[in-house]
């Protein structure tokens, strides 16, 4: 009985009652009896969909309920709103709840006032760096997904973030939430943590094999699903699911496949399945949210996803804008669209069961292979996890497809009967320890080289490894290249080694930028200061720069400047020092942070070698910092890949329509934002550095801030005062200024019907920005729309 629980507030588990909680699963239950409400770590290894996340809420009540305050870790930002408003409901006994969103180099004061905190790991990272005053009254931690330390990429971070929460606060309660892995006991030794490990699922799963003319399940048991030839096996078993009714309803169907476009192409095959089974309201109602979803942005991306809702399919993937997620996931709830196409993303986290899940695709292409790549058991068992829905299914069923028999003894072997992989640190990789390493020496974690070895002896690399010198290694060769770029200092007097960050270092590690992001993004503006290209005079440069010798170093940008600027004589150039600095352009500017580590630049496809090769000679003079080599292939490929990256954003800073960057670019919608988010937050962090280099000027870093601006509205700088108005945007900010209103000044004494007209006679939308801009009146009660052709003529 869930009101028996204690150390909970007060009326807490007759609320959980009310929820549908009659009594606790019986994992809950372990949990509990392990000491969960009673400050004890512990590690949560169960199935997904079993009620992980009541064991965290009762971890984080009884904190609170003893005065104390809890932080939950969450593995993507697009959960941590999810999260959130999910703990709200807690308000209500005056627990209190904040999300940590927002730039990474903030310290988050307000979360001190909140009982319960949701955060990224990164987030948490962060704030620890920008040294948040409330991270020391932490009493419990929760980690969601924890197994994902395995990842190469964002794993460190967590690792490192729990260490070091756990250093600071020696008595912290650390409940760890994981998917059933194979090595659960590790983790547990690691976090020295009780550990709760179990196989229990609230709705039966039969996980099964399709082939031929049948699902073979593992419990022995058999289910026609006959497949002719030429017939789709998808499409018979998604069919075959609506179908078959249990409560009145046909069960809806989740379909895992291995690309963006195979979800996008899945998705508009089964609109054949789904359209005619639906019913009439069904169809009203999908009319509507189609609308809506073209509603979302103005691109083939939302067309195609609409034109499918339309008729109960749709499609989810990473490259959709998050309001589109959203709509699909709730209307995928409501079951509303009957089958959902997938790229694995949805898998982690998303709470959205299905009562058939189809792993269409086992395997995935991988760039580092070379090739196709069976997927690891981890990632099937998770999708297979989403099949089921508690109170509406009787039971869940997941499905691999097979097109042999052989394969399906293989799917069998390697999937339905494997346990899933162990997790393994991966920490100990050179980019992974760069950045903690700076970190944890400007956090003032370790003063001397074996201070910070025992620091990370605190890790789950540390717990795991058997190779004790690998770690001293990786970290000594880690340190040599902060020194050597002027993170670091090491004094190396006495028997111990000191160690202790710079001012810059500490700004990169504040500001969150990868040292080698922070280096290249250095390097790159100091050839735009004073002193680094022609100082006084061109001589100078030509004696005292040691590569001046190769062809072009040096000279290439002024007589390049003087092709393509407004001075367009040759003689003039050395005399004047500012002639001789190069220009700084966006281009320049987005090319820089498009290189850096911490971007993911675009790839090339067949043909861009040539065209940015192109490119790239053509806008040499606004690119910071020499062009590699075309012999040193590795390096000049990522440069053209990060100048078509910077491309892309110089489209979206010149108002290019974002459906044609999608195409142009081969990206989707959410992949442009992320591209534009990513650029906005290293260009904030490149102003800051700007300060630390000698012989910048000021222009400079106006420039940056302007360039970074264009960025966050996607505008030319003619608009940057309009776009800057709530409800405005790129597109309306443009039709305004066409229509002669020019600024937030104009537009507070504009005439209202040509707003109007502007807005294309949207009253709502009119009214709100005339307010928006500190209009006094700005009621449209009156306004002709149609006379704002002859208004705007006046
Ligand atoms: P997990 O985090 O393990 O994937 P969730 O915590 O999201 O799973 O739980 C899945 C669903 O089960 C949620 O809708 C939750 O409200 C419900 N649930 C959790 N515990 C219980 C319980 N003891 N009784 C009934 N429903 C529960």
């Amino acid at each position: 009985e869930p009101s028996s629980l204690s150390g909970l507030p007060a009326g807490v588990g007759e609320a959980l009652e009310a929820e549908g909680v009659a009594e606790l699963y019986p994992p809950q239950e372990a949990a509990v009896d392990a000491g969960v409400t009673d400050s004890e770590s512990l590690v949560a290894a169960v199935p997904t969909a079993s009620g992980k996340t009541l064991i965290a809420e009762l971890a984080m009540l009884s904190s609170v309920e003893r005065g104390g305050k809890a932080l939950y870790i969450v593995p993507l930002r697009a959960l941590a709103s999810e999260k959130k408003a999910e703990f709200e409901r807690w308000e209500e006994f005056d627990v209190t709840v904040g999300v940590s969103t927002g730039n990474y180099d903030s310290d988050g004061e307000w979360l001190a006032s909140r009982d319960i905190i949701v955060a990224t790991s990164e987030k948490v990272d962060s704030l620890i760096r920008n040294g948040a005053p409330w991270i020391d009254d932490l009493t419990c931690v929760v980690s969601d997904e924890v197994h994902l330390v395995d990842d190469s990429h964002r794993g460190p971070t967590l690792e490192v973030t729990l260490a070091k929460l756990r250093k600071v606060n020696p008595g912290l309660q650390t409940v760890a939430l994981s998917a059933t892995v194979g090595n659960a006991d590790v983790i547990a030794d690691w976090l020295d943590a009780e550990l709760v490990e179990s196989d229990w699922r609230p709705i039966e799963l039969h996980t099964g094999v399709h082939f031929g003319n049948a699902i073979n399940f593992d419990d022995g048991s058999q289910r026609e699903v006959p497949v002719e030839r030429g017939e789709d096996q998808t499409a018979k078993l998604v069919g075959d699911a609506l179908d078959t009714e249990e409560d009145g309803q046909g069960g809806s169907s989740l379909v895992f496949v291995n690309s963006r476009r195979n979800a996008e192409s899945s998705a508009r095959k089964l609109t054949d399945v789904t359209g005619p089974r639906l019913t009439g309201d069904e169809r009203d109602r999908l009319r509507e949210l189609a609308d809506e979803i073209r509603g979302v942005s103005d691109t083939d991306t939302s067309e195609d996803l609409a034109d499918a809702v339309q008729q109960g399919s749709a499609f989810h993937h990473a490259g959709l804008a998050s309001e589109h997620r959203s709509l699909i996931e709730d209307a995928f709830r409501d079951r509303l669209i009957k089958c959902v196409s997938a790229t694995p993303t949805l898998a982690a986290g998303v709470n959205t069961p299905a009562r058939r899940v189809i792993v269409r695709d086992w395997r995935r292409y991988d760039g580092e292979f070379g090739g196709m790549k069976p997927l690891d058991v981890l990632e099937v068992h998770q999708m297979c996890g989403r099949a089921g829905r508690p109170g509406l299914d009787p039971y869940g069923e997941a499905v691999l497809l097979a097109n042999n028999a052989d394969t399906r003894e293989e799917l069998f072997e390697r999937y339905v009967w494997a346990e899933a992989e162990p997790v393994r640190s991966k920490l100990a990789a050179e980019p992974a320890l760069r950045t903690h390493v700076l970190a944890t020496i400007a956090s003032g974690f370790a003063a001397t080289r074996d201070g910070l070895l025992s620091f990370l002896d605190n890790t789950l690399y540390a717990t795991q490894t058997d190779d004790e010198g690998r770690l001293a290694a990786v970290t000594d060769t880690v340190l040599d290249y902060l020194e050597v770029n002027g993170f670091v200092e090491r004094d190396r007097d006495g028997g111990r080694e000191g160690l202790a960050a710079t001012g810059i270092g500490h700004t990169v590690s504040r500001l969150y930028l990868d040292p080698m992001s922070a280096a290249e993004i250095l390097d790159g503006l100091r050839t735009v200061a004073d002193d680094a290209v022609a100082g006084e005079s061109d001589e100078f440069v030509a004696a005292d720069d040691p590569t001046a010798d190769a062809p072009d170093a040096g000279f290439t940008t002024y007589t390049r400047a003087g092709e393509d600027g407004t001075d367009g004589d040759p003689s003039e150039e050395p005399a004047s020092g500012d002639d001789s600095t190069p220009v700084v352009t966006p281009l320049g500017l987005y090319h820089l942070v498009s290189r850096t580590p911490d971007t993911y630049e675009l790839y090339l496809k067949s043909g861009d070698r040539e065209e940015y090769t192109e490119v790239c000679y053509e806008r040499e003079a606004e690119l910071l910092g020499d062009v590699p080599s075309e012999y040193e292939d590795v390096r000049f490929e990522d440069w053209l890949a990060a100048l078509k990256t910077g491309r892309l954003l110089e489209d979206w800073a010149n108002e290019v329509d974002e459906d044609r960057i999608a195409e142009r670019y081969g990206v989707g919608p959410g992949d442009i934002r992320g591209k534009v988010d990513t650029a906005e937050w290293l260009l904030r962090a490149a102003e800051t550095l700007a300060r630390d280099v000698e012989g910048i000027d000021g222009d400079t870093v106006v420039q940056v801030r302007e360039a970074r601006k264009r960025l966050e509205y996607g505008v030319r700088e003619e608009l940057l005062d309009l776009a800057g108005v709530r409800n405005v945007g790129r597109k309306r900010a443009r039709r305004l200024y066409e229509a002669g209103i020019e600024s937030r000044a104009d537009l507070r004494e504009a005439d209202k019907a040509v707003v109007l007209g502007a807005l294309r006679g949207r009253e709502r939308t009119a009214e709100r920005i005339l307010e928006n801009a500190g209009r006094e009146d700005p009621s449209l009660d009156g306004v002709d729309p149609d006379s704002s052709a002859s208004a705007a003529a006046t």
